[in-house]
């Protein structure tokens, strides 16, 4: 029997450890959440840089909400301390579900779940946090599709209520209950969606970026754009500065996984601003200098 649908059955065979692959903007933040809802999770990376990164985040959250009285300072230390940075593959065994989130790169990601595959105890729910990559190309790398699907966390994590849950073909119920019932207990608002490029959000976002990075291309104004769609408009952040918020990098990989999915309606654009930028190591807030700088 499988441990996804054992996890799915009962109280005492939910979710008890989680793990993240991928301690940045969103590994940190997965992290953060799952540990302080009451499940505790193995954090991994590949640079003990990015586990300090994570760790730093979590801290900070955790750091606010205390200055607003929102939490005890025995609540921010049991926090921290159900989060485990590691570099070792090892570490991650005793983990009932994982959450993949390294770079949005499909060969990438499939290398990286198939080891996990191999690794983990049979039958450990396997997800990932991509944003646009089809489930079933991830899927195609895996003996046992049906332990895996979608889980597509917001950023930034903490503050963003959605969750997609994201269908394979061949993904199986009781995984889809295990990965809804961890959701919802981290607080989440879950949504389970089919598999395309780009799920339902990002299906919207990415046309709405390419229609903005078409208007600088024609000689508009980033910042003014910005301070139309915030100011004016009312939305709490221009296109600009959420593409800095999401890392120029990450924005660059979801928009050539969009283009080559929808080639009619999402086609590449020549000197599109976010691949210019990121070739320029600008990757937005992550490294303090994207559309705006920040250090
Ligand atoms: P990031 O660049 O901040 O972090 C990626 C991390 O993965 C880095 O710390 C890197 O060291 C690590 N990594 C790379 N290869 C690894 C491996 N083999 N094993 C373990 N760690 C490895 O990227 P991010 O913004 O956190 O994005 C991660 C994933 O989440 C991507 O698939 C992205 O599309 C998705 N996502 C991003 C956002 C966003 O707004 N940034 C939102 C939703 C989903």
């Amino acid at each position: 029997k499988s441990k996804a649908r054992k996890l799915a059955k009962g109280s005492d065979t939910q979710i008890k450890q989680a793990a993240v692959l991928g301690a940045g903007i969103m590994g940190g933040g997965i992290a953060y959440q799952s540990a302080y809802k009451g499940v505790p999770i193995i954090m991994k990376d590949i640079q003990e840089s990015a586990l300090d990164l994570g760790m730093n985040e979590a801290s900070k959250i955790l750091g606010k909400q205390l200055e607003r009285g929102r939490i005890k300072l025995d609540q921010m230390v049991k926090t921290l301390g159900a989060i485990k940075p590691t570099l070792n593959d090892a570490d991650l065994q005793t983990a009932d579900i994982v959450v993949e989130a390294v770079v949005e790169n499909p060969k990438v990601k499939q290398t990286v779940l198939a080891k996990l595959e191999a690794d983990m105890p049979d039958g450990t729910v396997l997800t990932s946090n991509t944003s646009t990559i089809c489930i079933d190309v991830l899927a195609s790398a895996l003996e046992k599709p049906e332990n895996f699907c979608g889980m597509h966390f917001f950023n930034p994590v903490h503050r963003m209520p959605l969750v997609e849950i994201i269908r394979g073909s061949k993904t199986s119920d009781a995984t889809i209950n295990a990965v809804v019932d961890y959701a919802l207990k981290l607080g989440k608002s879950p949504i389970v969606v089919n598999d395309c490029p780009g799920f339902f959000v990002n299906r919207v976002l990415f046309p709405y970026f390419a229609g903005f990075t078409q208007l600088v291309t024609e000689g508009v104004n980033f910042a003014k754009a910005d301070k139309v769609m915030e100011n004016i408009f009312g939305w709490p952040m221009g296109p600009a500065y959420l593409l800095d918020v999401v890392g120029l990098d990450t924005a660059h990989h979801c928009t050539d996984v969009m283009a080559e999915g929808f080639p009619a309606r999402m086609a590449r654009q020549e000197k599109d601003p976010v691949a210019v930028l990121a070739t320029q190591q600008r990757f937005g807030q992550k490294n303090g200098k994207g559309f705006y700088q920040y250090v």
